[in-house]
């Protein structure tokens, strides 16, 4: 079905003025998201761990037709939430044809429309918008200016035209008035100077602005969201309190609140889809990739204002697998398998997504990424392991045994040498892993049994991954049994 190209035509459309003239983008939000509600599908698909959070209060707010801001540290999803507002918008969006600010044919507000309107009536020419064509959004810096975001008187403009100063026909319109009839995301709200933060709140308010002192008349059409670091937001000053009570809804977002969701979102941003290798991630890789971002998050050395973002799971699970890749590649594997070792080879994708408090500072990124990694190790190795006897193995290093596990080693010497400590691939089962299974598999598996026991402190490892003998801890005093062997029997003394 072809689109109605002129006003006349329109009229008589899907798009009739009864329908459009007083129909706001917030009111199509509203209607948009009430339809997917009543069809009962998902609000925001891909966005994970947030459905009995986040997304009911996003839902609320917009069928409240509010502004809202979502609170939350680094990478929390929050610029993509405020992005897939945009699918809750019309499939198309009809304008007048060569409008900047998009204006409403049955209700412009520039000076443009309003005179073409007039003129050519029904021949008025319309043209239509897609959803993603109606999001603008911008990163709030110090230095962004009324210019940038609300508009500019420009002379050149005036003198052309023959036009006064302060005639809307001089305005070189910013990025709010651009928005119009759309969606407008300023992210890290509290870095926008007080000033702007004034002209954005007149914007909302009143529907008029000063541009170097000239009252220009804006009544605009935008549905505002807003995101920002909780503490930034709710520091005294960082924010004019009137654009802050004009902001309807204030959300709260957050990180993963267990490891699987953790997984399921690293599963679905990591780049793992490539070409030529096949690819099999263990389940015990993702978990220890994810536990290193859990881990990090309650550490004390790391900074608890600026976060944990998910984008470090994500990155390191990217650079785990080109480690892997690297190995198959070079050995000429068909089956990409990461291991352990290819996580610590991951640093890079790690610590620069740490801020360091003064105490992590004075160990350094490296030391701490390590130690963050040993420790999500140890409890993934639990997860599998707790209550296994891996006295044997550890007997195998302690008489003496050593072995050399490269990150680079190919599955097949591998295997060979780890096959020479006894009872060591038969534990392999607790993760799923048995002798029929591709070498590469086995190898990743008995070398996790390996790192787990590293990371526990029973066996030795250096820096060229020789496994072997840990250092001998003082045997300690054995828990005395407190009924039956420290305490003679003492009759109970009688009382009556
Ligand atoms: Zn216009």
């Amino acid at each position: 079905m072809s689109l109605p190209r002129t006003l006349g035509e329109l009229r008589h459309s899907q798009f009739s003025e009864q329908r459009l003239r007083s129909r706001r983008v917030k009111d199509e939000l509203r209607e948009n998201l009430a339809g997917r509600l009543r069809e009962n599908t998902p609000i925001f698909p891909g966005i994970v761990g947030y459905d009995d959070t986040v997304v009911p209060q996003i839902v609320n707010a917009i069928l409240s037709r509010h502004n809202f801001i979502l609170l939350g540290l680094r990478g929390q999803a929050k610029s993509r939430i405020l992005r897939a507002l945009t699918s809750l918008l019309d499939p198309q969006m009809p304008y007048i044809a060569g409008c900047e600010i998009h204006d409403n044919p049955y209700e412009p507000i520039c000076r443009r429309c309003r005179e073409m309107v007039e003129e050519c009536s029904d021949a008025t020419a319309i043209a239509y918008l897609a959803p993603d064509d109606r999001y603008v959004e911008k990163l709030a810096t110090p230095d962004v200016t009324i210019a940038d975001l609300i508009g500019d008187i420009d002379p050149i403009k005036a003198a052309r035209g023959g036009h006064e100063l302060s005639s809307e026909f001089t305005v070189h319109y910013g990025l709010l008035p651009r928005s119009n009839r759309g969606i407008f995301a300023i992210n890290e709200l509290p870095d926008l100077a007080g000033k702007i933060q004034v002209g954005l709140f007149n914007i909302m308010q009143e529907g008029d602005v000063q541009i170097k002192g000239y009252p220009v008349r804006l009544p605009l059409d935008v549905a505002l969201v807003f995101s920002a670091n909780p503490e930034d937001y709710t520091a005294r000053g960082k924010i004019i309190t009137p654009l802050k009570d004009r902001i309807g809804s204030e959300i709260r977002t957050h990180y993963p609140a267990t490891v699987e969701e953790g997984i399921a979102i690293t599963a679905q941003e990591a780049w793992t889809k490539r070409d030529g290798h096949k690819l099999q991630v263990p389940k015990y890789v993702q978990e220890v990739i994810e536990r290193i971002a859990f881990a990090a998050r309650e550490d004390k050395k790391i900074d608890k204002r600026s976060g944990v973002s998910q984008r470090l799971p994500i990155s390191c699970m990217e650079n785990v697998i080109s480690n892997a890749e690297r190995r198959a590649i070079r050995h000429g594997e068909d089956l990409v398998v990461p291991r352990i070792g290819d996580v610590y080879a991951a640093l890079p994708a790690i610590t620069g997504k740490l801020e360091l408090e003064y105490e992590g500072e004075m160990k350094g990124a490296d030391f701490v990424g390590r130690e963050l990694i040993r420790a999500a190790i140890a409890k993934s190795y639990d997860n599998y392991f707790s209550g296994a006897n891996m006295q044997p193995i550890v007997q195998w290093f302690d008489l003496g045994g050593e072995i050399q596990l490269a990150d680079t080693a190919g599955a097949k010497d591998a295997l060979e040498s780890l096959r020479g400590i006894q009872g060591l691939l038969d534990k392999t089962v607790k993760v799923g892993v048995g002798p029929k299974d591709d070498l590469a598999l086995q190898v990743s598996a008995a070398e996790f049994i390996l790192e787990g026991l590293h990371a526990h402190k029973r066996i030795g490892r250096n820096e060229e991954r020789v496994f072997k003998a840990g250092e001998k801890k003082p045997e300690p005093a054995r828990e005395k049994s407190f009924e039956t062997e420290d305490r003679p029997y003492r009759p109970r003394r009688q009382f009556n």
